[in-house]
């Protein structure tokens, strides 16, 4: 294995870390991905990931076969890593979580609208609700990455976030922003109907955003 490839494996590792410490994922709920050659490396399936190691971030081709160390399997959802990756060469990296608000908003089957600017991180005016489907099936998958269409990310209805980006720092960083736009929604739900910002307003704030979010700093 190449330094490249262990770093990567690492990085993967480190991001499920800082996800659960930081609140918005719990247990081994969710998983995570970065592409790698023809394919990504992903979480193994139900492996607390304070015992990873880079060796034990699966491998998987865009065909679908996969390279695992012995005894551990892919993540249950590489179908939808694999389908978002293909289809999405903007996406580098995916952060799945099952955060509070998020999930609860999911749970409703409702979108979460433009209550706050913040919006424009996920790449349009709403954060689109994916219907319902079994967890690790080609529906769930096919739901996904239709939720997906122009946006950095969705929620899945009954189960949680899936967050893209550019890295794996953007995805986990959009992954947070998601949770806290779901908690605003869902305190301003508790106030009244909220008022939402127009369309027109959340293209301005996309367009101004560029490449707006965590950066290293200069040195
Ligand atoms: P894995 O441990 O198989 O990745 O499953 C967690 C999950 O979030 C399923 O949707
Ligand atoms: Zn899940």
């Amino acid at each position: 294995m190449t330094d490249a490839e262990t770093a990567l494996r690492q990085a993967v590792i480190d991001t499920c870390l800082e996800m659960n410490a930081s609140g918005i994922n719990q247990g081994t709920s969710g998983n995570v991905s970065a592409r790698w050659q023809d394919g990504l490396l992903v979480t193994p399936s139900g492996i607390p990931y304070a015992e990873l190691e880079p060796e034990d971030i699966v491998f998987m081709r865009f065909g679908g076969d996969f390279k695992a160390k012995q005894g551990l399997k892919p993540s249950s959802e590489w179908r939808f890593h694999v389908d978002i990756m293909a289809d999405r060469p903007d996406v580098q990296a995916i952060v799945h979580t099952h955060s509070l608000y998020a999930t609860t908003i999911a749970i409703k089957g409702l979108d979460i609208p433009a209550v706050h600017y913040m919006i424009a991180a996920a790449g349009g005016p709403t954060i689109r609700c994916a219907p319902y489907a079994t967890f690790g099936t080609a529906e769930l998958s096919a739901h996904a990455v239709t939720a997906l269409a122009d946006r950095h990310a969705c929620i899945l209805r009954h189960h949680g976030v899936i967050a893209c980006g550019a890295n794996l720092k953007r995805a986990l960083w959009l992954a947070g922003e998601v949770e806290t736009l779901a908690k605003q929604f869902h305190l301003s739900l508790m106030l009244g109907d909220p008022c939402i910002l127009p369309d027109d307003e959340i293209a301005r704030v996309v367009a101004k955003f560029g490449t707006y979010g965590p950066k290293s700093k200069p040195e």
